[in-house]
């Protein structure tokens, strides 16, 4: 049967960060996905279709064949559990970040009892979404926090 993982976030914007856990997840799955959640009571400061779309091309260009992109609109865990998933995958900067997945994780053990987790250690501790677009309000150049593709919009953008 073929190791299916998803790696779920809000990638608003997608980082070096979330790339370094992508790279090592598509090295020990044959499939990966990773999927931008959808909450119509959330609201993104870019665009999920444009996002989706830099993190397709940003998977591209580093030649990761077996990442899928998408965004969706609904229960991460149910989807697993519609498609065969059976891994979940999150990165840990800190503590912080280990009690907060704990929480989400088993409300999603509730939904789709099968699903394992799997936590990377960050490489970028110190990285995330919400610090690059603090740089930005205040005109930080940000350009060695993303991917090429994502700096793309998010410059467009600001
Ligand atoms: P969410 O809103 O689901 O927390 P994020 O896009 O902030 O979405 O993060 C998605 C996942 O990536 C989470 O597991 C988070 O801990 C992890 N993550 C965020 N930033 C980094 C980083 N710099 N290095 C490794 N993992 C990270």
């Amino acid at each position: 049967m073929l190791k299916k993982a998803m790696y779920p976030g809000s990638f608003d914007p997608f980082t070096n960060g979330h790339l370094d856990i992508v790279k090592k997840s598509s090295a020990l799955f044959d499939e990966v996905y990773v999927i931008i959640g959808v909450n119509a009571t959330k609201h993104r400061s870019f665009e999920c279709d444009q996002m989706v779309k830099a993190i397709q091309d940003t998977m591209k260009d580093l030649k990761l064949d077996n990442v899928y992109v998408m965004a969706l609109d609904g229960l991460v865990a149910e989807y697993a559990k519609e498609h065969n998933i059976q891994y979940m995958i999150r990165g840990l900067r800190n503590n912080m970040d280990y009690n907060y997945e704990e929480n989400i994780a088993e409300v999603n053990k509730l939904i789709n009892p099968d699903m394992e987790y799997i936590y990377f250690r960050a490489e970028e501790v110190g990285l995330s979404s919400s610090m690059v677009k603090e740089l930005l309000w205040y005109n930080q150049d940000v350009s060695s926090f993303l991917p090429k593709a994502v700096y793309k919009i998010v410059k467009k953008k600001s």
